[in-house]
């Protein structure tokens, strides 16, 4: 495995040698005060930082849409400074903060407070996502304008954990947010189909007596919001899109010309339900783990554009809310530190995307989707410095004790993963460099 290397000493600028981009050939990337000042063969540059990148992958910096960082309130599971320490190192620039924390972020007050407190940490750019319902309960819109306007500029709003499952609520958020161009991300789960679900409804979850949840309580959803997207001409985002059924629906809503987009984790990409047959909670998660078809289905869907992105919905939990029996477990998996590796075998080495298919995925429509500026953009002279260095080879087994992440609920632990993130830049600056956060 190559290693990236400072070699010398120096601040603003960065000389990256012999990287390979992705969709391109190597070349040399000189970075000069927080933007990309030349991209070529053979660069020069007397005095620069270099980072030996030979056999590494570059990719513009990763953007994650579906991030829970857990702070305000739940700062032992992750803080924003952990979870951005664990984002950089999973080779991402910019996440957006999920809305579901205590309190709730529903106000300008506390998307300011989010934003600000990533700003602080300085590993990644954090977007707060506004909860679209007052405390999420789903009864009364909240100040989504008052969150556009803060500081933290959000234009991403959701109840994620919950469906915004009142449909006239739902049609005048969608309408609501068309003035300042933002878009509404619905967990799809209608709530009566899946009271006190437990896993996928199907062959596994009969087996083990747990109850289930119905893909047809995904779908119905996310049929019945991009009728409403269309009907109203606003933005919807469909998050952590988990069935095949789902993949359907969008591509016939996506066929029409509506404004709908959709996102896959992970671990939708790469696990499946019969995991549950461990009754390790580090298996619940919400939407739950699918069928091996379900699987299939996913992966064909990203590769063909019909899901957009990849977003990790990364949900930490302490080990006390996780290591219990199945029914009384939170659902969620960790995910910001192997989401590009996890991508790497789901989908590279499968052969069903390139990387420069993965950095569409990852990074360029993410940043679309969500808004971000200064995110998302192609390596070429002139762009910011946002830079992902990634080593495909090699294959290590996932170990959550060495994650940054203050929780250690991966499903991926102990699994051989290819590949390893060797360094990060966020405008110009490296927040990782040999695969270890620079401070
Ligand atoms: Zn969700």
């Amino acid at each position: 495995m190559s290693s990236a290397t400072q070699t010398s000493a120096g601040h603003g600028e960065w000389l990256i040698k012999g990287a390979t981009l992705a969709g391109g050939g190597p070349a040399d990337i000189r970075v000069s005060d927080g933007v990309i000042a030349e991209v070529g063969p053979r660069l020069d540059a007397p005095g620069a930082s270099v980072v030996d990148a030979a056999g590494l992958i570059a990719l513009p910096g990763l953007v994650d849409l579906h991030t829970h960082l857990r702070e305000p309130g739940r700062e032992d599971a992750e803080t924003v400074e952990t979870g951005t320490r664990a984002a950089a190192l999973g080779g991402y620039t910019a996440v957006h903060a999920m809305a579901n924390t205590e309190p709730v972020a529903d106000t300008a007050g506390v998307v300011e407070q989010v934003w600000r407190l990533g700003e602080q940490a300085g590993y990644v750019d954090v977007r707060p996502v506004g909860a679209v319902t007052v405390g999420l309960h789903g009864k009364q819109l909240a100040e989504l304008g008052a969150m556009a306007d803060s500081a933290a500029r959000v234009r991403v709003f959701s109840d994620d954990g919950f469906c915004v499952a009142d449909p006239l609520l739902m049609r005048r958020a969608l309408e609501y947010v068309k003035a300042f161009d933002g878009v509404i991300a619905q967990h799809a789960q209608e709530p009566r189909l899946t009271e006190g679900a437990q896993l996928n409804e199907g062959e596994v979850a009969s087996r083990l007596g747990l109850a289930g949840w119905p893909a047809a309580a995904e779908e119905a959803i996310i049929a019945r919001d991009c009728l409403l997207a269309a009907h109203v001409d606003a933005a919807l985002h469909v998050c952590h899109v988990s069935t095949a059924g789902s993949v359907d629906i969008l591509r016939w809503a996506k066929s029409k010309g509506w404004r709908v987009t959709a996102e896959v984790t992970p671990h939708h990409l790469l696990l499946t339900d019969d995991l549950a047959e461990q009754y390790d909670p580090v298996f619940k998660v919400n939407p739950p783990l699918r069928t091996r078809a379900d699987v299939e289905a996913l992966r064909q869907a990203l590769a063909d554009g019909t899901i957009d992105c990849v977003a990790t919905d990364h949900a930490p939990h302490p080990v006390e809310a996780k290591e219990t029996e199945w029914a009384a477990a939170a659902n969620g998996m960790t995910g910001l530190e192997t989401a590009l590796r996890v991508v790497h075998r789901a989908m590279v080495q499968t052969g069903l995307l390139d990387w420069a298919g993965v950095a569409l995925r990852m990074s360029v429509r993410p940043a679309a989707i969500g808004r971000v500026p200064g995110h998302g953009q192609p390596l070429v002279a002139g762009a910011p410095g946002n830079i992902t260095l990634y080593d495909p080879a090699g294959e290590t087994p996932v170990d959550p004790a060495g994650h940054a992440s203050k929780s250690r609920n991966s499903p991926f632990a102990g699994m051989p993963l290819p590949g390893a993130v060797i360094a990060t830049f966020l405008r110009g600056t490296p927040t990782v460099l040999d695969g270890k956060v620079t401070r």
